[in-house]
């Protein structure tokens, strides 16, 4: 939410490129380095991930015994070692049993124009974010941010959707009043560069109701424009009935979830038309909205067959939110039935989706940024494993490295390599 700083949806009212050390011999174990060792920019020639666990962010089952070849910054090949061979002078990195994931993307945040921010995602494995409203700051100062997230290897990945378009007197912070407006505004910002577009369909917040909105003709106008240029239209609602409305204008993308009743019909609807639905169950908890509905449409959604994408909401409103994985939105969508295999396609595959990325960004496969995260333990046998990484990469950069923090504590199970 929060395209107004403290302003609320009525509604809810209620309610490093660590410096790895080459080892000459295929296979050996290289030795751990510290966090943050590594200058930025620092590039090398091809190096393995291997004795790893792969979860491949498609959805596929783990492969294990796996190998991730990376060179320039992008993934050359991944799959069982028997079927990846090491190209010659290529460096191994063994991980003794760890589990392999694409970088997770957090696909709804705000605040996120922030150099300590983007630090801390990056080192908590988030490797990407969509900041999800500009406020007043001019698009130029945006893409400095964006491209800037870019240069450096320590920083997540920002996306940016610019400001949300909305009505004059509306919810949002770029008013339009016309179809012909709705248009170029979308247009004008995807000229200035963002990643997709976003527009609200809310009709009250801080106690105030009947607001005004934007009207059909305007959603689906901007929605066209948007599709003209390739870019997906996310749209804000909170409850059922401009969830409808949002699908019925050919909205991409939810953000949000509803918080009151949404019958099948609309679940199917959405799913029928391929929605993406960012739930963003936080911000509902902060502002005391009933979670229990929140989960309830969920499943609702889930049973008609609908995409969901991880999204938290950071900085959107009251309280507390995970500045890292965000776990609480998992529990809630295990609460949901969301499978913990779901949830990791959500934050990877589906949310680079949403950020646009889905070429590039979400899945550990050739051709794609090595943006890869690597956990002790066995997240599909609890979500808990994904919450402190023992190794992330961004752009084959190795930025975080706690191998051998465990060993130490002896919860790593590699053999810990020759030092010096
Ligand atoms: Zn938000």
């Amino acid at each position: 939410m929060n395209d107004k700083p403290r302003i609320h949806a009525a509604g809810l009212a209620l309610i490093a490129a660590a410096a790895l050390l080459a080892s000459a011999a295929p296979m050996a174990a290289a030795s751990a380095a510290p966090i943050h060792a590594a200058p930025a920019g620092a590039t090398e020639a091809a190096f393995a991930l291997v004795g790893c666990t792969l979860i491949d962010g498609s959805g596929a089952p783990p492969l294990a015994d796996a190998r991730v070849i990376i060179e320039g910054g992008s993934i050359v090949a991944a799959g069982r070692a028997s079927a990846v061979g090491l190209p010659e002078g290529a460096r191994a990195i063994d991980l003794g049993g760890a589990t392999v994931l694409p970088g997770l993307i957090n696909a709804h945040v705000h605040g996120a124009f922030d150099a300590e921010r983007l630090q801390a995602w990056a080192e908590a494995g988030v490797t990407s974010v969509r900041d999800m409203s500009s406020l007043g700051l001019p698009i130029a100062e945006v893409m400095r941010w964006r491209s800037e997230s870019r240069s450096r290897p320590g920083y997540a990945r920002l996306f940016a959707v610019g400001p949300m378009i909305t009505v004059p007197g509306g919810y949002g912070s770029l008013a339009v009043s016309s179809p012909r407006e709705a248009r170029e505004a979308a247009l004008g910002l995807i000229e200035g560069g963002v990643d997709a577009i976003k527009a609200s369909l809310e009709d009250g917040y801080a106690g105030r109701s009947g607001l005004p909105k934007l009207a059909d003709e305007e959603l689906v106008a901007l929605v066209q424009a948007a599709r003209e240029r390739g870019k997906r239209t996310t749209v804000h609602i909170t409850q059922g009935r401009y969830l409808r409305e949002a699908v019925l204008a050919g909205a991409d993308e939810i953000a949000h979830i509803a918080y009151d009743y949404v019958d099948p019909d609309t679940w199917r609807l959405a799913a029928a038309r391929g929605v993406t639905l960012v739930p963003t169950f936080t911000v509902f908890r902060n502002y005391g909205a009933p979670i229990d509905s929140c989960i309830r449409n969920l499943r609702g959604f889930l049973a008609a067959g609908g995409l969901v994408a991880t999204g938290n909401d950071f900085g959107g409103g009251p309280g507390e939110f995970e500045g890292g994985m965000p776990m609480y939105e998992f529990s809630c969508m295990r609460a949901a039935g969301m499978s913990a295999m779901q949830i990791i396609v959500a934050s990877t595959k589906n949310a680079a989706l949403c950020c646009g990325a889905e070429g590039s960004l979400g899945t550990i496969e050739a051709g794609k940024l090595a943006d890869i995260v690597v956990v002790a333990g066995n997240p599909l046998a609890d979500l808990a494993a994904l919450e402190e990484p023992i190794m992330v990469m961004k752009e084959g950069t190795i930025i975080v490295d706690r191998r051998d923090d465990r060993r130490r504590i002896g919860a790593f199970s590699a053999t810990p390599p020759p030092r010096g």
